[in-house]
């Protein structure tokens, strides 16, 4: 296999000086605090490794390599499903070598920058593997010391395995407990904080805050500032979202205790309702790295759903049934399926207060253009078509790769269309994922929430009509007086958001709005990233939309045969060009900058 390869490659090869075996290091899947961690493939066998890559530099000083000899010595013998493989080491003369098992899909700390928050079986799903691997290191007496959501590593078909044991340690007797404070400072406990050493109790205590970072979407004494997170920490001092569910509030607030002896153990958290009520599916789809799953539990309620509803939408072919009636059909069928099933979805949210408090990251500022839009002729109940996250990145990756990577240099945009159709875009947008979910207004005046637990609920233009998704591709709509009771919730918070946009925000960008009569089918939101500089929207139709925060300039790609690329400059002015213009002209050093990131903010989400 050697011989095959190209000389060039000859320097990404890693010899064992002792067996003579060699491997080809392929792409980087990380970098830690000593190492750089790649792809690794013996070149005889064809096994797939994750070595990390440790510069003897790195290690030179006597502490840093008695910290690599403990993290050796104590994962070496560790065999099980859910702690990543140890499987060889070496060095040469430029570093150290450790062979582990490959876990190709990175770790929770990129779902979880990718999803926000995840719903609460599929956090049932992680802890039961985590506190499966965690039980077994402390039954060995070892203590993980570090347990946060980049070291909870995922496999290919997304099995979850602890790993990075650079700061575990064998369990003491507690007099004999160093009292260093390590671990991730958001994570760490209040006896660590307070030099009383590290048991078993602390782990437990961090694993409370990685069960609160998924659920609530930050950690539970994430401040500003590390003093205060600290005194945060000492006092217990942290808030429950109602939108959690009764036991999993239940579970956080037990585990979260300030003394050590009052938490409860492993076998205790899994005996909990939180774990013995709820439903915990046996695997996650790959696309839940990115997207909201649709976790349906096998249930009687779901079956006779799907069964109404099969029996219900074949319907299209039939046309007997008025249609009036047949939404009176089926909107009865969900307000007394969403009575029945409402336990099971877990992170539906509650209502919100009367008056909930002002939510967060809020954008643009001017008035707005409010007239009354045109009447939306209802698509009546049924299931739309729609992409999927996964596809909806998958296109855009390559459109737009191709489209910058040919672009030849320019210092200014080509001539853009004259009178390009009029997009839907989203206008406004409100985050208040810490609560509810994101609202956003689309140019066609639609206002829409998707909902943390990923369903989604939309007001038409005229106000008349509600949409409701349980998933992307399931859609019901009601007269907004005839909203089923089980609905009213996200009804209310919806109604909530259009005020607040209303009343709050300025419309984005100056592009021609649209009539909604024009768009029977409106792309629905199927995800939304905030990166430090940007905020990223996928749509349904195959839309993405880029915002960026500092300027306040906007890029849009839809279209797709032929792609468009609208960019809303700083002074609000739209402009949209053909994507094969620029490809072949280039464009200005503004626009080339931001399709870039665009083009990074996709390959981050891609799973590929
Ligand atoms: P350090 O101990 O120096 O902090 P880490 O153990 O955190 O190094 O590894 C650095 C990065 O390498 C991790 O954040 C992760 O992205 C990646 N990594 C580590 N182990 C694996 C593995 N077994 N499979 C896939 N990626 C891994």
């Amino acid at each position: 296999m050697l011989a095959g390869l190209p000389t060039s490659d000859h320097g990404r090869l890693i010899t064992d000086p002792r067996s003579g075996r060699t491997y080809f290091k392929g792409r980087l899947l990380g970098k830690g605090g000593f190492a750089r961690c790649y792809e690794a493939t013996d070149t005889e066998t064809g096994s797939a490794y994750a070595v990390k890559v440790i510069p003897q530099s790195r290690v030179a000083k006597p502490h840093q390599r008695e910290k690599i000899r403990n993290e050796i010595e104590l994962h070496r013998d560790l065999q099980h499903r859910h702690i990543v493989r140890f499987s060889h080491h070496f060095e040469d003369a430029d570093n150290i070598y450790i062979f582990l098992e490959l876990c190709s899909r990175k770790s929770l700390a990129h779902i979880w920058k990718a999803r926000h928050t995840l719903l609460e079986p599929e956090v049932r799903y992680y802890l039961r593997q985590i506190l499966s691997g965690l039980k077994y290191l402390h039954q060995r007496g070892i203590l993980h010391r570090d347990l946060k959501l980049g070291n909870f590593f995922i496999t290919e078909n997304m099995e979850l395995k602890v790993g990075d044991f650079g700061l575990a340690a064998r369990l003491e007797p507690p007099e004999q407990r160093k009292k260093t404070i390590c671990g991730t400072p958001n994570y760490v406990a209040p006896e660590v904080l307070l030099r009383q050493g590290h048991g078993p109790e602390a782990d437990v205590w961090s694993l409370g805050c990685v069960m609160y970072t998924l659920l609530c979407g930050s950690p539970p004494f994430e401040t500003a500032d590390l003093k205060e997170t600290y005194r945060c920490i000492k006092q217990v001092h942290y808030t429950l979202p109602a939108s959690l569910s009764l036991p999993a509030r239940q579970l956080l607030a037990a585990i979260l205790r300030a003394s050590p002896r009052d938490r409860p153990s492993i076998d205790q958290i899994l005996r909990h309702d939180f774990f013995t009520k709820g439903y915990t599916p046996d695997r996650l789809p790959i696309s839940s790295c990115v997207t909201v799953p649709d976790l349906t539990p096998p249930n009687p309620a779901r079956s006779l759903f799907a069964k109404v509803t099969k029996s219900l939408f074949g319907r299209k072919k039939n046309k007997s049934k008025n249609h009036a009636q047949e939404r009176d059909e089926v909107s009865c069928l969900v307000s007394g399926l969403m009575r029945t099933s409402v336990g099971h979805q877990d992170a539906r949210p509650e209502a919100p207060a009367a008056s909930g408090p002002a939510p967060v990251s809020l954008v643009e500022t001017a008035p707005e253009d409010s007239s009354p839009r045109g009447t939306l002729a209802s698509s009546g109940d049924g299931f739309e078509e729609g992409l999927t996250v996964a596809t909806v990145v998958e296109s855009a990756l390559c459109a737009l790769r191709n489209c910058v990577a040919f672009m030849p240099p320019a210092e200014q945009n080509p001539a853009p269309l004259a009178q390009p159709e009029p997009l839907v875009w989203v206008s406004k947008w409100v985050d208040y994922s810490n609560k509810f979910g994101f609202g956003y207004q689309l140019s066609s005046r639609r206002v829409a929430v998707l909902f943390n637990d990923g369903t989604h609920m939309a007001l038409s233009a005229n106000r008349k009509t509600v949409h409701y998704n349980p998933t992307s591709t399931k859609h019901f709509s009601f007269s907004v007086g005839a909203v089923p009771r089980a609905l009213q919730p996200q009804l209310s918070i919806l109604r909530y958001f259009t005020s607040y946009m209303e009343q709050h925000l300025m419309k984005g960008g100056d592009l021609p709005s649209v009539e909604e009569v024009e768009v029977p089918a409106p792309p629905l939101l199927l995800q939304w990233v905030k990166t430090d500089q940007a905020l990223l929207m996928l749509f349904s139709d195959g839309t993405v939309q880029v915002n960026f925060y500092g300027d306040h300039t906007k890029l849009i790609l839809s279209g797709w045969e032929p792609l468009l690329v609208t960019f809303v400059a700083r002074n609000r002015s739209a402009c949209t060009y053909l994507a094969s213009h620029l490809r072949q002209l280039g464009c200005s050093p503004d626009l080339r900058q931001r399709l870039r990131y665009a083009l990074r903010l996709l390959r981050d989400r891609s799973p590929a």
